[in-house]
């Protein structure tokens, strides 16, 4: 079976950060790619500020947070990926983005570099067509702050052979993640269950049952849930969250699915939630403040 030893990350933000950071503190060579060498570099400073922070709560030493640090290196283009043994693409979640990704990204890659996606809800299945090598293809779904949560769901597409998966399933153990295996049905386990909870909060703000605030705090209080669920639609991203029930909606063709009018209005309005500075809650200020 491949050991893993090199993994590119393929798109810096909030998850391609937090994957390049959990990849480095293992042990593996990363190779760091977005759009630009700015956003890169502004995801190795989110890094370092993440590692310092673990640093100063005693999880990590001021040694390993170096190591690690040095072990990201800056990919400005795909053909930088060549060595990898590994490649997790974590760009915006939207179909056409990754389709694009694949394209430019396979013909530079080795035939047994094995290629994976961090999506959240896309069909793994039809991800893996839009390459040349489904065999080697899977879903790694890692949870968001992905140093801190402890699930990493496994998702095989159709074609996925046993070796890729096992390959990918000790790579995920060994970076001290626990693995729940989901079949390739949309938006998979956790967030076939999220997030449906997340846009029935966004109703119930909209249909005037009650306030963001009352919302999060009947949650928070209410069902022990340690963030309210309008909270962690901005910790996740509006837009995110927005594309994930329009693949439940088309996916299983079922209208309880259907995106609230409200979370669309949201997002045509850019406010996408911490990401922004603004969406449920605005950021802007010391305190979160409602929006509504
Ligand atoms: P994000 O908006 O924070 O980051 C996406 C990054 O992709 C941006 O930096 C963007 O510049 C980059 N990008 C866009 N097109 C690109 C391209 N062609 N080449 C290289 N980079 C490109 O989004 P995110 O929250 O980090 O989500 C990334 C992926 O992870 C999505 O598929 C999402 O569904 C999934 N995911 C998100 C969460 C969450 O809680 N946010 C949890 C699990 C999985």
């Amino acid at each position: 079976m491949m050991k893993i030893r090199r993994v590119g990350v393929i798109g810096a933000g909030q998850m391609g950060n937090g994957i390049a950071h959990v990849c480095a503190l293992a042990g593996h060579k990363v190779y760091l790619n977005d759009l630009s060498r700015e956003i890169i570099e502004s995801a190795l400073a989110t890094i370092n500020g993440n590692m310092a922070r673990q640093v100063r709560n005693g999880r990590i030493t001021e040694e390993q947070r170096k190591e690690a640090l040095g072990r990201i290196e800056i990919a400005e283009s795909f053909e930088v990926l060549e060595p990898c043994d590994l490649v997790i693409e974590s760009a915006s979640e939207d179909e056409q983005v990754k389709r694009k990704i694949f394209a430019g990204l396979c013909p530079v890659l080795r035939p047994d570099t094995l290629v994976a996606t961090n999506t959240s809800s896309i069909s793994i299945t039809r991800l893996a067509a839009a390459t040349d090598r489904p065999e080697r293809f899977m879903g790694i779904h890692f949870m968001n702050p992905v140093p801190v949560m402890e699930l990493v769901e496994l998702i095989r597409g159709i074609a996925t052979d046993d070796e890729t998966f096992n390959t990918v399933r000790n790579f995920t153990i060994d970076l001290g993640k626990t693995v729940a295996v989901a079949e390739d049905f949309p938006a998979f386990i956790v967030n076939r269950i999220l997030l449906p909870m997340i846009n029935e909060a966004v109703y119930t703000l909209y249909e005037g049952v009650g306030t963001v605030e009352a919302i999060d705090t009947a949650m928070k209080l209410g069902a022990h849930h340690p963030m309210g669920p309008l909270e962690l639609a901005d910790f996740i991203g509006l837009d995110t969250c927005l594309s994930i029930m329009q693949v439940l909606y088309d996916g299983l063709a079922d209208s309880k699915y259907r995106p609230c009018p409200l979370l669309v209005k949201y997002v045509e309005a850019g406010w996408l939630g911490r990401k922004t500075q603004r969406g449920f809650y605005d950021y802007r200020g010391e305190k979160p403040v409602p929006t509504r």
